[in-house]
C-alpha cells in the first residue's frame, strides 16, 4: 500500500480517481508547521535559526498521517510545486521522523510534483520522483524570517509611536505607499486646459459623403490650442478655409494574440472584466486547479507544455480550420527574470470550452474557466489582420490646416475568433473618397478638455505596477493586496484603492526613519534575493544577517528618538455633544471607521460612522440606505433603523422607479 501525500481534500479526491484502490490519499490541510504565533521564533543570536512549530490544529492530521505513514511501501510527497509546496513535504517528512524514527525509512519517501492534476501528469510524477529540494525550502525560511521580523520587531514601533495594534509588513508597506504616494500627485495636480477640434467635412461632389477629421497641424506645426482666445482663432480660420483630400495611406496592420495568463495577468483580467479582487480571483482559480481542470495557478512562467501545444493545435484546425493555426507553434519568452519554480503558464488541461462545477464557487469557477480557456487557445491562433486607413484633409486660408482621421476594418480575425472585441467603435469603415478631391466644411466643432490627473489604483493597475517594479510574485500579489485593506491602511471605493489616514501616517513614519527597507528598489533586491537562495546561489543566513544587523540597530535609534506621529482625522462640522467643546471627527479603529470626539482622551465621547448613499431604505422606506461591514469585511448595504428593519443587500438597491405619491 503506498501513501501520497497532498494539502486539500478536493486535491486528493481529483488524484484518488487516477489511482488504484491500494493508494492512500491524505491532506494535509495545508502547512503542518510554522513560526509559532506568540512569540518571534527567530534566534536573532543563533544565527537567525527559526523555531518551526507544530500549527495549532493539525495534531489530529499528523497522527493520521503517521499512522498511515508506517503501514506504507511507499510515500510520494505531492504537495504543490512551489516553495511553500516544497515546504510542507519537507515538514511532512521531518514529522515522520519525529514521530516514528526508525519505521520510516528515508529511502521510501519520495517527493513528486506535477503542475496539473490529471491522470497523465500524476502517473508521469510517480514515474520520476525525487528528493526534496533543500533549496526551495531555504528561499521558503528566508521569507518567512525576513517577514518574521520585520513584523514582529516593526510593529511595536508602530503601536509607540503612531498607534496601538498596528502591524508593519514589508511587501505590504510598499503596496501602500503606491497607494499614498499616487494621492498625493492627485492632490498636487493642477489639470491644464487643451483644446480638441474637430471638422465635418463632405464630398463637394456627387454623393455628399460625410467625414469628421481633427486637427492635427497648423502650417506644418502642432497643433497646441491651450485657451478660448486661441480656439476661437482658429475656428475661425477654420470657418473660412477651403478643403480637399491631401493624401489617403493604407496599410495592413498584424496585432499578435496576448501571452497565455500567468498569475498576475489573469488576476489583473478577472478584475476587468468580472471586477474581483485578487483574493477571490486565486480562490477560484484554486478550486480549478484541485478539480484538475487548469494547471498551477501560481506561476510567473509564459511556458506552455509541448503535450498541451499539439492539443490544441489540433482542436483549433478541426474547430476553425487549417488558416487559423500558425506554421509554427508561438513561443512566449517569460518576462519575468525570476520565473520561479512552476514551470507553466495557466491554461486549461483539456479542451473542453465549458465546464460545469458544482457547489461552493461553482458559477464563478465556470467563468474564470472561460476565461483561461479561451486566452489558452487564443494565444496557439494566428494574428488578426486589419486593413488601415488614414485620410488627411487640408484646409486652406492664408494658413494651412492639415486634419486626420484613420479607421480599420478586419481582413482576418486570427485568434479574435475566439476573444470577440469589447466595445463596438473599434472598427470603422471610411468613406472611399479620392486624393485632391474637393471638400465642403459643414461645421467645425471645438472642445474644450482638461488634462486628468494620474489614475487612482485599482485591483489590476496595482498589481501590474507591483509585478513591474519587480516586487509582485505569484504568492504574494491577492495576501499583499487584502492585508492592507484588512488593517484599514487603504480602503476600496468604487474599485479603487483610496488611503486612509492610518495607511499615510504609518507610510510617513515607516519611511522617514526607514528610508532603505521600503525603497521600491530594495524590495525587488531582496524578491530577486530570494530567488537566487532557490537557485542555490545564496546563503539565506547571510542574507537576512545583512538585512537585519543595520535595521535592529536602527530600530533602537528610532526607538529612543523618533517623535510620536499624529494621525490625521476628517471632521465632520459638528460640535460634540457630551464635552460641547470639542469637534466630531472620524478615526479608523481596529474595526474600522467610528466618530468620536476631537478632544480625545480627554472627552470620550464616541458614536457609530455611518456611511449613507443618499437613498431611503427600499423595504421600510424610513431608514436610509448604509454601507457597513461583514466581520469579515466584506461591504453590504443594510438599513439604518437596523435591528428594527431588518433589509440588507449585497448589491446597491436601484432608485425606485415608480414616482411615490406621498
Ligand atoms: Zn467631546
Ligand atoms: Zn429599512
Amino acid at each position: 500500500m503506498d501513501l501520497i501525500i497532498v494539502e486539500s481534500p478536493t486535491k486528493a479526491k481529483t488524484i484518488s480517481k487516477f489511482l488504484s484502490d491500494d493508494v492512500n490519499v491524505i491532506a494535509t490541510m495545508g502547512h503542518l508547521k510554522d513560526l509559532p504565533k506568540s512569540k518571534l521564533g527567530v534566534d536573532i543570536e543563533k544565527n537567525f535559526k527559526p523555531d518551526y512549530v507544530v500549527v495549532k490544529g493539525r495534531e489530529g492530521n499528523i497522527e493520521e498521517m503517521v499512522k498511515l505513514a508506517k503501514k506504507a511501501d511507499k510515500i510520494f510527497l505531492a504537495t504543490d510545486p512551489d516553495r511553500e509546496g516544497e515546504a510542507i513535504a519537507y515538514h511532512a517528512n521531518e514529522l515522520f521522523q519525529e514521530n516514528a524514527k526508525g519505521k520510516i525509512s528515508q529511502d521510501n519517501v519520495k517527493r513528486i510534483v506535477f503542475h496539473e492534476i490529471t491522470n497523465e501528469a500524476v502517473k508521469k510524477a510517480i514515474e520520476s520522483p525525487r528528493s526534496i529540494n533543500k533549496k526551495l525550502i531555504d528561499a521558503q525560511i528566508a521569507r518567512r524570517v525576513l517577514d518574521r521580523l520585520v513584523g514582529y520587531e516593526l510593529s511595536p514601533l508602530l503601536w509607540k509611536k503612531v498607534r496601538r495594534g498596528l502591524s508593519a509588513g514589508r511587501v505590504q508597506t510598499i503596496a501602500v505607499r503606491l497607494i499614498v504616494e499616487r494621492e498625493r500627485e492627485i492632490e498636487k495636480f493642477k489639470p491644464d486646459e487643451y483644446w480638441e477640434i474637430f471638422c465635418e467635412v463632405a464630398q463637394a461632389k456627387g454623393e455628399k459623403i460625410k467625414l469628421t477629421v481633427r486637427l492635427v497641424r497648423i502650417d506644418d506645426k502642432k497643433a497646441d490650442v491651450s485657451n478660448k482666445k486661441d480656439a476661437d482663432e482658429v475656428v475661425a480660420g477654420l470657418n473660412k478655409a477651403k478643403y480637399k483630400v491631401l493624401a489617403i495611406n493604407k496599410r495592413e496592420v498584424k496585432k499578435n494574440p496576448n501571452p497565455p495568463f500567468t498569475t498576475s495577468t489573469m488576476t489583473q483580467a478577472a478584475a476587468s472584466f468580472y471586477h474581483w479582487s485578487a483574493k477571490k480571483t486565486m480562490s477560484v482559480a484554486q478550486r480549478l486547479y484541485e478539480e484538475g481542470l487548469i494547471t498551477y495557478h501560481r506561476t510567473d512562467s509564459t511556458n506552455i507544455a509541448d503535450s498541451a501545444i499539439k492539443k490544441v493545435r489540433s482542436y483549433i484546425e478541426k474547430e476553425y480550420g487549417k488558416k487559423y493555426i500558425p506554421e509554427e507553434p508561438k513561443l512566449y519568452k517569460t518576462k519575468s527574470k525570476s520565473a520561479q519554480e512552476a514551470h507553466e503558464a495557466i491554461r486549461a488541461t483539456k479542451m473542453k470550452a465549458i465546464i460545469k462545477v458544482s457547489g461552493r464557487y461553482g458559477k464563478d469557477a465556470e467563468k474564470l474557466y472561460g476565461l483561461i480557456w479561451n486566452r489558452f487557445v487564443a494565444c496557439q491562433m494566428k494574428e488578426a489582420i486589419y486593413d488601415e486607413t488614414t485620410i488627411e484633409v487640408e484646409g486652406v486660408d492664408g494658413k494651412k490646416y492639415l486634419l486626420r482621421t484613420s479607421g480599420r476594418i478586419t481582413k482576418f480575425d486570427g485568434w479574435r475568433k475566439v476573444i470577440k472585441k469589447t466595445g463596438n467603435n473599434e472598427e470603422q469603415e471610411l468613406p472611399p473618397l479620392t486624393v485632391d478631391e474637393q471638400l465642403k466644411l459643414i461645421k467645425v466643432i471645438p472642445n474644450q478638455k482638461f488634462t486628468e490627473p494620474p489614475p487612482r489604483y485599482n485591483e489590476a493597475s496595482i498589481i501590474r505596477t507591483l509585478e513591474k517594479l519587480g516586487i509582485g510574485r505569484p504568492s504574494t500579489y491577492a495576501p499583499t493586496i487584502s492585508t492592507i485593506q484588512m488593517r484599514n491602511y487603504v480602503e476600496k471605493k468604487e474599485r479603487k484603492f483610496y488611503s486612509t489616514p492610518v495607511g499615510v501616517a504609518v507610510n510617513d513614519f515607516l519611511l522617514a526613519n526607514f528610508p532603505d527597507v521600503f525603497e521600491y528598489s530594495f524590495t525587488a533586491k531582496m524578491e530577486n534575493d530570494l530567488d537566487e537562495i532557490a537557485k542555490g546561489q545564496k546563503e539565506w543566513e547571510k542574507l537576512i544577517s545583512e538585512f537585519w544587523i543595520p535595521v535592529g540597530k536602527k530600530l533602537k535609534k528610532v526607538e529612543k528618538n523618533a517623535k510620536r506621529v499624529k494621525i490625521e482625522v476628517e471632521k465632520l462640522g459638528k460640535k460634540c455633544p457630551t464635552c460641547k467643546e470639542g469637534e466630531l471627527v472620524i478615526r479608523i479603529g481596529r474595526f474600522g471607521k467610528f466618530i468620536s470626539c476631537s478632544r480625545f482622551p480627554d472627552c470620550k465621547h464616541t458614536e457609530k460612522y455611518i456611511e449613507k448613499i443618499g437613498m431611503k431604505c427600499p423595504d421600510c422606506k424610513k431608514g436610509d440606505v448604509i454601507i457597513r461591514q461583514t466581520k469579515k469585511k466584506r461591504k453590504f448595504f443594510g438599513c439604518s433603523q437596523y435591528p428594527d428593519c431588518e433589509w440588507a443587500s449585497w448589491r446597491k438597491p436601484t432608485p425606485e422607479k415608480s414616482t411615490s405619491s406621498s
